[in-house]
């Protein structure tokens, strides 16, 4: 069975469309089967990896307002073992037509079991608002990973955030856990970085693990997203593919660790 995870922070910009694409590649590389679900309107992440989203007429939208599958909006990329099910900006209706729908935060989470079984991982590109798209996100995923910039308003937003995890935790999924946060954008010889890195770590480290892997700032990965695409085809030996290759064997470690233990909770 894949692990769900959603990539999620309502702060905009800090770096979860990158994070969703370049861990799904490192991912796909390790000889994971990987889909992404592209949950955010502005659909960076399908054109991310070169989907011309004018060409289709299945988006997640169609899955949300039930008028098409999961597996008939799924697509496959330029990655392999990687496929995606794209967005449109049609999702921002979304929002307020699930209002009326009977178990609205669930509506992903029933999407994405048809699918579940084929896959690995399922990465969730979440948008940059805690609304209802985003809690279905949360609702559905086993796990979130919360990528934040080194800055000092991005340190005080995973307040907010973490609030909105425990809410879903309590009422819609008791099962759903923080995987850790990552920092992304690090200017490593900058003391802000240095600086905001080590508070984070003090206030939430007791309780969320924070990445050993550090996403370094580059222009690079600016280029790429321009580029519509990975860093890794569009700048193999930088840093920053490194950084996010380091970074896939990090998350498919706890993935395997959670799968082990979840085996031998069954055995019991
Ligand atoms: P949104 O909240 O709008 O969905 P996001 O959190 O998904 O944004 P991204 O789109 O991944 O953030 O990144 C925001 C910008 O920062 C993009 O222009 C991207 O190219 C750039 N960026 C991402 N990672 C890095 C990096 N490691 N170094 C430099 N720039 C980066
Ligand atoms: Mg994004």
């Amino acid at each position: 069975m894949g692990k769900i995870i959603a990539i999620a922070n309502q702060k905009g910009g800090v770096g979860k469309t990158t994070t969703t694409i370049n861990l799904a590649a490192s991912l796909a590389a390790l000889d994971r089967k990987v889909l992404l679900i592209d949950a955010d309107p502005q659909a960076n992440a399908s054109s991310g990896l070169r989907i011309d989203i004018t060409q289709k007429n299945i988006s997640i939208y169609e899955c949300l307002i039930g008028e098409a599958s999961l597996r008939e909006a799924i697509d496959t990329t330029c990655v392999s073992g990687l496929d995606i099910v794209c967005s449109h900006i049609d999702l921002v209706g979304a929002e307020l037509e699930l209002l009326n729908t009977a178990n609205r935060e669930r509506i992903l989470l029933h999407l994405i079991e048809e699918v579940k079984a084929e896959y690995d991982y399922v990465l969730i590109d979440c948008m940059p608002s805690l609304g209802m798209i985003t809690i279905n996100a949360l609702a559905a995923a086993d796990s979130v990973i919360i990528p934040t910039q080194p800055h000092y308003l991005s340190a005080k937003g995973l307040e907010l955030l973490l609030r909105s995890v425990s809410m879903v935790k309590r009422q819609i999924n008791p099962k759903l856990r923080i995987d850790g946060i990552l920092m992304t954008m690090v200017m490593p010889r900058t003391n802000i970085s240095k600086e905001i890195t080590a508070t984070v770590k003090s206030a939430y480290g007791q309780k969320i693990k924070v990445f050993d892997t550090e996403i370094p700032h580059s222009i690079r990965a600016v280029e790429a997203t321009a580029e519509g695409k990975s860093i890794f085809a569009y700048d193999k030996s930088g840093k920053v593919a490194a950084a996010y290759e380091q970074f896939g064997k990090e998350v498919a470690e706890i993935g395997e660790k959670q799968r082990n233990q979840n085996r031998t909770d069954r055995l019991r």
